[in-house]
């Protein structure tokens, strides 16, 4: 007997929009998801061309009925729920009965399949929607799909889609993903006849992260558990030192399911906040289990936002589950301070958000913050005005001191870089300067960032030598997803002067880094460009977006003290740019404070 009904008309359309099939990486979630929903341990996917051509998806999950496997391939069609009711507190993935149908509209598809107990496998091949033909077929228990010629019938999406290799990362995105919340499952992606991502599928979720972003990851994170009787949160982050600069290690999970959420990622920030810079992201896996009634699951066609009952539970349970652990880390490397303000430390991730004082939470937060900014950083102003020679020595004028004087190029304007006086540097950010009839704040970063970003087109323009060898090469460890990205764009990178080796099945040699940066930037820069490369092509790479991120990383940082040959080395070299008073992204370098409106300040005028 099949287990598969045809969901009535009423029914149907209680079920949010349909199903979107865009690209092949839609069809490999669907696919693999059905594969998970059928009990599988162990799934494989191999594609080619990006799967646009041919994508096998083969599962040792219960099979299909043989009555149900032309029934399947009927809109609405599904055995996982029967009216509209068994929506609430669903446990499956898939709910819609509309996958399937969808995929085989537009593709040419074969189906395999035995249960355990049949004594042959079914087999039918459908393309276009039409049924060519079906009959038996001796195979193995579980389920294959093959799915050939993606968009075959409709010119309109086939032309939406990307190149092959960006195809590919998105599919090797989506598995790693699926795989990512299933680590008891094992899962195969073979990509042109290459093993590009294999999980162990043996239930533990450290080795699955192994698996996927490398041994280097995987050892630094730190595990989150945690429990509340109706919320569970579980999982891997990163330390405070570990930091990307988007948030596509950021991956959620609600009872199994891969989906994206700005409460989640918010209650993320809020962790963090304290610990990492602005525009930093942690690498956080996090598995929020719930029961499935506080859910609502069929609120977006691809199913990748779900809605919760109450939100603020769910950001609470997942704020402590992390700052727990991120607190217990914290614990083992700093000493603490008073008895009071160590109660409140040890207590404050059990108490309840009403209980909680402002007090509270600024003793908190700055346990948290005292490994970001040590000691020596807090001195207060007044002894970094000491360490530069004003009261010692004669303030000095840049052109006094400047060894290689600037080149031709002088405006008028230019002339507050070269004929100022230094006073000295404050927050250990801002450079203070005389000039005139004015006090002169600079901005560090920002100044910086307008040389950087001046030297960079010169390199990339091939006026000046970008690269550098290095003696000893760097590895680096991909994700399958960023993999596929990369060996297809090495010779993008080669023109911002990192030279790049693919190194075994997923990471790379890197034989030379561009001069200006150094190599604890470089990771971080390459995976920019692969997020950039894979949302928007490669020749967003040449962008000038390329050459900011480039120039921010290379400039010095704001809360960096600054010795007075290095102030004079940026204004030096600010003072022969044309466009000196900007930096790059258009913030101000320099703002300007007249004797006079200091003068109204203290009332003289
Ligand atoms: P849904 O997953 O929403 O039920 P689909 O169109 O994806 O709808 O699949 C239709 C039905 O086909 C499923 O309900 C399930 O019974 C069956 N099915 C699909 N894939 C598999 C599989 N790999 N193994 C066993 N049954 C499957
Ligand atoms: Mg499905």
């Amino acid at each position: 007997m099949g287990r598969i009904i045809v969901l009535d008309e009423q029914t149907a359309c209680k079920i949010a929009a349909g199903e979107v099939i865009e690209r092949p990486a839609s069809v490999v979630k669907e696919m693999v998801e059905n594969s998970i929903d059928a009990n599988a341990t162990s799934i494989s996917v191999e594609i080619k061309a990006g799967g646009i051509k041919y994508i096998r998806i083969s599962d040792n999950g219960q099979g299909f009925e043989s009555d149900d496997a032309i029934l399947a391939f009927d809109k609405h069609a599904t055995s996982k729920i029967k009216r509209a009711e068994d929506l609430e507190g669903i446990t499956t993935l898939g709910f819609r009965g509309e996958a399937l149908a969808s995929i085989a509209a537009v593709s040419d598809v074969e189906l395999t399949s035995r249960t355990e107990s049949a004594g042959n496998g079914i087999y039918v091949h459908i393309k276009g929607g039409s049924l060519i033909e079906t009959g038996t077929s001796g195979c193995a228990k579980g389920t294959s799909f093959l799915v050939k010629d993606l968009f075959f019938n409709t010119p309109a999406r086939y032309k939406f889609l990307k190149k092959d290799h960006t195809e590919a990362g998105y599919v090797a995105n989506a598995l790693e993903n699926i795989a990512l919340a299933n680590p008891g499952i094992s899962f195969k992606l073979v990509s042109n006849n290459e093993t590009v991502l294999q999980t162990p599928g043996k239930g533990d979720l450290l080795s699955c992260i192994y698996s996927i972003y490398g041994r280097e990851t995987a050892s630094s994170l730190k595990e989150v558990k945690y429990d509340d009787s109706s919320i569970t949160v579980t999982g891997y982050i990163s330390d405070m030192q570990a930091t990307y600069s988007n948030r596509n290690r950021q991956i959620f999970f609600v009872n199994g399911r891969h989906i994206k959420s700005k409460l989640l990622t918010s209650a993320i920030d809020q962790s963090y906040k304290t610990i990492t810079m602005k525009g930093k992201f942690p690498f956080v896996v996090l598995n929020v289990k719930i029961n499935p009634i506080m859910v609502d699951v069929n609120v977006h066609p691809a199913k990748t936002e779900v809605r919760f009952a109450e939100e603020s539970k769910v950001f609470e349970a997942v704020y402590r589950s992390v700052t727990n652990t991120l607190f217990n880390y914290v614990q083992q490397t700093i000493p603490i301070v008073t008895k009071q303000e160590e109660h409140v430390i040890n207590t404050f991730p059990q108490r309840k958000l009403p209980e909680l004082n402002k007090i509270d939470f600024k003793t908190y937060e700055k346990y948290l913050t005292v490994k970001e900014e040590p000691k020596a950083e807090n001195t207060p102003v007044y002894e970094k005005f000491e360490q530069i020679p004003i009261n010692k020595e004669p303030a000095i004028t840049v052109n006094e001191i400047t060894e290689n004087e600037p080149e031709e190029y002088q405006n008028e304007d230019n002339k507050i870089f070269t004929d100022c006086t230094i006073i000295g540097q404050v927050f250990n950010t801002y450079i203070l300067l005389e000039y005139k009839e004015s006090l002169v704040l600079m901005d560090q970063h920002a100044a910086h960032e307008r040389i950087m970003y001046e030297e960079i087109r010169r390199m990339v323009a091939g006026e000046e030598p970008m690269e550098q060898m290095l003696l000893t090469p760097i590895n680096i460890e991909l994700s399958p997803a960023e993999w596929q990205i990369l060996k297809n764009n090495l010779e993008y990178f080669k023109k911002f002067g990192i030279d790049m080796e693919e190194f075994g099945t997923s990471s790379a040699i890197i034989r030379s880094i561009p001069a200006i940066l150094s190599e604890s930037d470089i990771l971080s820069f390459v995976l920019e460009g692969l997020a950039r490369i894979q949302k928007r092509g490669a020749s967003s790479l040449y962008s000038d977006e390329t050459l900011y991120r480039m120039a921010c990383k290379a400039a010095v940082k704001a809360n960096r003290k600054l010795d007075i040959k290095e102030i004079k080395e940026i204004l030096n070299k600010l003072s022969v740019l044309k466009n000196p008073r900007t930096c790059p992204h258009g913030r101000p370098v320099i703002i300007e404070l007249t004797k006079s409106e200091v003068e109204k300040r203290f009332k003289r005028i």
